[in-house]
């Protein structure tokens, strides 16, 4: 704001200094002009003056009133003269006026108009008396060093003035070159500002450019561990912790999406149930922590066996596990329930406490069929724990197949 200030004022000195320079200028110019003009108007006062005092003496000297005969012309010329010169010398107002020279000139006007008188009354003698006598001869002269004075005084004030103006011209143009120098500076300041201003501008950008970058970067990194971390927590509310199997929930959601699947399509679904004979005798006699890692055992024979993909083995809950088996037909159904109840026992995991067997050994049952409408959802699931029931009845670590209803 301050330099725009700046700007202003010197620009207002600057125009200021051209109008005074030009007026200056303009000034010395008309000054020359009629200086010139008033000097050639005395200059051609003293030369009528001249030539008409001539055309009078020779006109007496050859007694002849026809050799005066421009005289009125003259005359007139010279008048016409002195009131140029009158007005110039007003207009500029110069001190040294015109009166006593044109006193002297009507003087002597008066003189040459008795000689005119004397002549036409032939009176030649007279005339030339008047004439070339002192009084006349005199008034010329003292007119003629008049006029060169006047000349000399003008001069001198004309010069004068010639000096003010040459004053007054050189103070206008210490002053637009003092403004031009002035208008420089705030302009070398102006822009001075103007590229530190633009500097600290990229400055910002580039800072804010880097900040946006280091949070875009940030929310990048924090987005994908959240995904991460989602997924995690997905993974793990599908998990049972034990075994690394499915859990219960993840069991129930996938049976609830191949049932309806199965529905729309029309195909088979089968799903196995089994549970560890004599479990609770395990535990009684190895302990609870050798009852876990039975369990996980267990788990990773079903895990083994059961390859196909689209089919799930999860933990149903407690010593009970699920297979859930889209598109099985009935015996691919049985021989899977057979693989796995076979799988366990050949696992060899010890069970003195068993009853059934002197390894841990399964109940399984299987149930199978094409879903309709007026089925409900858990119907294959509840025949199947039917067909496990069945299993433990008749002896355990068999494989019962559900009965079709
Ligand atoms: P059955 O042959 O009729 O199935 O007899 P069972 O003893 O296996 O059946 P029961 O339902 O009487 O006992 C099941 C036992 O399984 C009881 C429970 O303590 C045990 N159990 C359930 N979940 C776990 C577990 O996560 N770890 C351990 N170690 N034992 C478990
Ligand atoms: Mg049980
Ligand atoms: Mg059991």
């Amino acid at each position: 704001m301050r330099i725009v200030g700046s700007v202003h004022v010197v620009v207002v000195i600057l125009l200021v200094s051209v109008g005074l320079g030009w007026y200056a200028d303009r000034t010395s110019e008309q000054l020359h002009e009629q200086n010139l003009k008033i000097q050639l108007g005395l200059e051609r006062m003293v030369r009528l003056n001249r030539s008409i005092t001539d055309q009078v003496a020779m006109a007496v000297l050859d007694k002849n009133t026809l050799r005066a005969a421009s005289y009125p012309s003259l005359k007139t010329e010279l008048e016409a003269t002195v009131r140029e010169v009158e007005g110039l010398t007003r207009d500029m107002l110069l001190a040294s006026d015109m009166l006593s020279l044109k006193l002297e000139q009507e003087a002597l006007r008066e003189v040459e108009a008795e000689v005119f008188d004397l002549m036409r009354e032939d009176q030649w003698q007279r005339a030339y008396e008047v004439l070339l006598g002192g009084g006349y001869v005199m008034s010329l002269k003292l007119y003629e060093i008049n006029s060169d004075a006047a000349v000399g005084a003008l001069t001198i004030e004309l010069a004068n003035n010639f000096e003010r103006h040459d004053k007054l011209r050189d103070a206008t143009l210490v002053l637009r070159l003092s403004a031009m120098l002035l208008l420089l500076w705030v302009g070398w300041r102006y822009s001075v500002r103007l590229q530190t201003e633009v500097d600290e501008q990229q400055r910002l950008r580039q800072a804010v450019t880097t900040a946006n970058r280091v949070l875009e970067e940030k929310v990048r990194l924090r987005t994908q561990e959240l995904e991460a971390a989602n997924v995690q927590l997905a993974t793990l509310s599908a998990t049972d912790g034990l075994t690394g199997l499915p859990n219960r929930r993840r069991f129930d959601a996938y049976w609830a999406q191949e049932w309806q699947r199965a529905l729309r399509a029309a195909t088979p679904l089968a799903v196995i149930m089994l549970d560890v004979d004599h479990f609770k005798a395990y535990n009684d006699h190895y302990g609870h922590q050798q009852g876990d890692e039975c369990l996980r055992q267990v788990g990773a024979a079903l895990r083994a066996t059961i390859r196909r993909a689209g089919e799930l083995v999860a933990r149903y809950g407690g010593e009970e596990f699920v297979v859930v088996m889209p598109g099985a037909g009935q015996a691919h159904a049985l021989e899977t329930a057979q693989a796995i109840r076979a799988a366990i026992e050949a696992a060899g995991m010890a069970h003195e406490a068993s009853g059934v067997a002197p390894v841990v050994t399964v109940s399984v049952g299987v149930a199978w069929g094409v879903p309709t409408p007026t089925d409900a959802r858990e119907l294959l699931v509840q025949q199947a724990d039917t067909a496990l029931y069945a299993a433990k009845a008749q002896g355990r670590n068999r494989v019962v197949c559900a009965e079709r209803g």
